[in-house]
């Protein structure tokens, strides 16, 4: 079944009649191309009834190449709400895409007044949540890309040079390891490795410091990486590196939780169980994980009160993490996914503590 298929029987199967998706990842991953939003509307009408439209401006409708559906162009002056309204027939609940603008839900709901409007996330996200062989590849691949940026580190960072001049030269090595671009780049050093997300600055690198160094980007099938290592420049103080081995403990744990049917809060507790025995829990600030895939973030979260139970398919980060406000911070992210049996890792760059 393709995936507009899979989407317009889990839109039955809910009760909803019709998909609405104006551009982004929920539209990458049902038609291959995720489109631009802004003013003129582009939308995809998904009936459960009929066959889907795209409804899309004139002056884009080349720039989308070969599409799996069929296109309904319109142009400045026509009135494309009412446009997606007549596709969409009398469905009594529609589903609209959860980041469509307001300047089209609401137009939306002018022109189909009698229709209930709905999120489309708890539909969209139980087909994303689990990744099909492509999306597996995909992510495996810029996973091996982002390893490969993290072997590189060491020669880029080093004492005297500045968060942002690391960060810049990390940049171009993502780009360079085959990613689209970069979506973030931290280098936390010192007592910036306290802040999960803190980004780049003018700090200079100096002699002793722990250094986070968390970075990811899109490769240009929109697929995402995310990985952190934590490095050290020269000899790490003996308290701290008996510290990041309790974090390293407890990322392992972590990752060897995973497998079908675990669900997701157990994998944080795993990690978080062996950071608040060495007594640090308070130190561990955020969630173990996130889901990933054409959004950096997305379902499924490995947070305490999700029981949501983990499938074949799903990938996530595993990433806990240590702060110590005003001093310094270390934190060890892989993504992994969910096997029939187990886990794999989509990242393999050694845990140990880096030195540099
Ligand atoms: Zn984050
Ligand atoms: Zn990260
Ligand atoms: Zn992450």
């Amino acid at each position: 079944m393709t995936r507009l298929q899979r989407a317009r029987e889990a839109a039955r199967e809910r009760g909803v009649d019709a998909l609405l998706v104006t551009p982004g990842p929920d539209l990458r991953y049902l038609i291959g191309a995720g489109g631009e939003s802004h003013e003129r509307l582009t939308c995809l009408v998904l009936p459960v009834d009929r066959d889907p439209v795209l409804v899309v401006p004139k002056l884009e409708h080349a720039g989308y190449g070969e599409l799996p559906v069929a296109t309904r162009t319109w142009i400045d002056g026509e009135d494309p709400h009412a446009l997606v309204a007549d596709l969409t027939g009398n469905a009594a609940t529609v589903a609209l895409a959860d980041a469509m603008p307001a300047m089209h839900v609401l137009p939306l709901g002018q022109r189909l007044p009698a229709a209930r409007q709905v999120l489309a996330a708890p539909i969209l996200r139980e087909l994303r949540m689990r990744k099909d062989e492509t999306e597996i590849a995909e992510l495996a691949s810029v996973g091996a890309a982002i390893d490969r940026v993290h072997a590189r580190v060491p020669e880029v960072l080093r004492a005297g040079r500045t968060e942002a001049e690391v960060g810049a030269d990390i940049e171009a090595l993502i780009v360079a390891e085959g990613h689209e671009s970069a979506a973030f780049v931290i280098v936390g050093s010192g007592p910036n490795g306290a802040s999960p997300h803190h980004e780049v600055s003018q700090r200079r690198i100096e002699h002793g410091d722990f250094v986070v160094v968390d970075i990811g980007g899109p490769n240009p099938a929109g697929y995402n990486s995310d990985s952190t290592r934590t490095y050290v420049v020269g000899e790490p103080a003996p308290e701290r590196a008996e510290i990041y081995e309790v974090l390293r403990r407890a990322q392992q744990a972590a990752v060897d939780a995973v497998r079908p049917g675990a669900t997701a809060e157990s994998i944080d507790a795993a990690a978080r169980s062996i950071i608040a025995e060495a007594g640090h829990g308070e130190r561990f600030i955020h969630r173990t994980g996130h889901g990933i895939g054409l959004d950096v973030h997305e379902e499924p979260y490995i947070v305490e009160g999700n029981g949501l139970e983990l499938a074949e398919g799903m990938a996530f980060s595993v990433e806990p993490g240590v702060y110590f406000a005003g001093e310094w911070g270390a934190r060890i992210e892989d993504i992994v996914l969910v096997t029939a049996d187990g886990v794999r890792p989509l990242n393999t760059q050694p845990h140990e503590l880096v030195a540099v």
